[in-house]
């Protein structure tokens, strides 16, 4: 298949779907789930997550949100000191004392995530105890939730995965005669939101909601008439608990591109019945704009090949949009975790000669890639220095969590941030 063929639904398509995939396990060089809480307190407007951990939690914490913050922060950690780590019954205390603080300072908290990280979980805290100890103690003014962060547990965005799926718990349930509801799940920027709002409006599919919301009241409720899509790659569990309320889950590509945004609104619009011709009355202008500002950088990233270790999970629908739409050449494409179902749409669309990968072990990852020797890398901010000291050209792909990328209006802007490297590499270069 070519790899700027554009798909029409008749075409017979098999891509990576039933391909080999190589099971790595060894070090990893990945961020831990903490970092979701960067893009989920900004989300969750009423919300106050707390991490339970160590100095290293907070200075991770700060470092990766410490550039982004606009308003006064809405996240904290509970440090544990030694002589928490000796005993439990110390540990709960101060975490009871920290909780009072940080309400009674912040009243406009509605939600609190108690947040577990490596030292929480060595020594046992048991944090689901804890949130149902204080829930006790702060209903209904406040919600006391948890979730787990830890590097034990999970890599980058398996944080927000864990955060999600503690708020399927508290979603209510619907009404057995209510109407089919959409809810699209997965933090998007509210700018991407709102587009996507628009667009269902325009084919005429109501009750729309999204999840996370933007505030903890405003929690969606579940059940059978609930169909949902994934505008996340990495939501394994929140699915898995969303299925578990009766939800059905639409098969569809992620809405990376005007391909993938076109694919992904498609099928929410043939599970609510929309005309054909609906459909595209709603969706022709804004995916034409979409392909006009793609087929402008096409040139710079043109039959370039691209090496993905693996990181956010976004991994393969970024494949697939770099190899359909902007003509790249993506050699290896590695995942902490491959959901073969979930990203079902988005491999059937992938080259077949794409080696796919899945966890890490970082020595044997980085033998591959120097022998690749690909125009890109796509990695994280620990192996990007040593590898552009290599001479290689690399994206970290912590930038495509934290940018709005999502929907047709992103299109540009996500094919930007793979343009750039190699803009400043000229650039170094001159
Ligand atoms: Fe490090 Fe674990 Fe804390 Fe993450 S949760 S910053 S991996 S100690």
């Amino acid at each position: 298949m070519n790899a700027s063929t554009t798909l029409t639904p008749a075409e017979p398509v098999a891509g990576c779907r039933d391909a080999d995939v190589l099971r790595e396990r060894g070090q990893h060089e990945v961020f831990c789930g903490l970092t979701g809480i960067v893009w989920l307190h900004r989300k969750i407007q009423d919300a106050f997550f707390l991490v339970v951990g160590s100095r290293t939690c907070a200075h991770l914490i700060q470092s990766a949100a410490g550039v982004m913050i606009f308003a006064e922060p809405r996240f904290a950690t509970a440090v544990m000191e030694e002589r928490d780590l000796a005993g439990l019954a110390d540990a709960n205390e101060e975490l009871d004392r920290v909780v009072a603080q940080v309400l009674e300072r912040r009243p406009e908290v509605k939600m609190l995530f108690l947040v577990g990280s490596c030292p929480s979980e060595v020594i046992k805290l048991d944090l689901k105890k804890a949130a149902q100890r204080l829930s006790a103690n702060y209903a209904p003014d406040v919600r006391i939730l948890n979730y787990t962060g830890s590097g034990i547990e999970t890599t980058f965005t398996e944080g927000e995965d864990q955060c999600l799926a503690s708020l399927v718990d508290c979603m209510p349930a619907t009404e057995p005669e209510a109407e089919a509801d959409l809810l699209v799940v997965g933090t998007l920027a509210d700018v991407v939101e709102d587009q996507f709002q628009r667009l269902f409006d325009e084919m005429g599919i109501e009750n729309v909601a999204f999840l996370p919301p933007r505030r903890s009241g405003e929690l969606p409720s579940v059940g059978p008439n609930t169909r949902f899509l994934l505008a996340q790659p990495f939501l394994t569990e929140t699915a898995r608990k969303l299925s578990d309320r009766g939800a059905n889950r639409l098969a569809a590509p992620f809405p990376l591109g005007a391909e993938g945004t076109t694919g992904w609104l498609k099928a929410a619009a043939d599970a609510f019945g929309v005309e054909p011709m609906r459909f595209r009355a709603a969706t022709a202008a804004p995916e034409a704009r979409a392909k006009a500002a793609t087929a402008k950088r096409r040139g710079a990233l043109e039959g370039k090949s691209i090496f993905f270790f693996p990181d956010s999970q976004l991994e393969v629908p970024l494949a697939r949009f770099l190899s359909r739409e902007m003509g790249m050449v993506p050699g290896e494409v590695g995942t902490p975790y491959l959901h073969r179902e979930h990203l079902d749409p988005d491999l059937a669309l992938l080259p077949d000669t794409v080696r796919l990968s899945e966890g890490q072990h970082v020595d044997r990852q980085l033998e591959r890639c120097r022998a690749d020797r690909p125009d890109m890398v796509v990695c994280g901010l620990g192996l990007a220095n040593p590898l552009e000291a290599d001479g290689m050209t690399t994206k970290w792909s912590i930038e495509l969590v934290f940018t709005p990328i999502q929907g047709y209006e992103q299109a540009g802007d996500l094919a930007d941030l793979f343009v750039r490297p190699f803009d400043r590499r000229t650039r170094l270069e001159v």
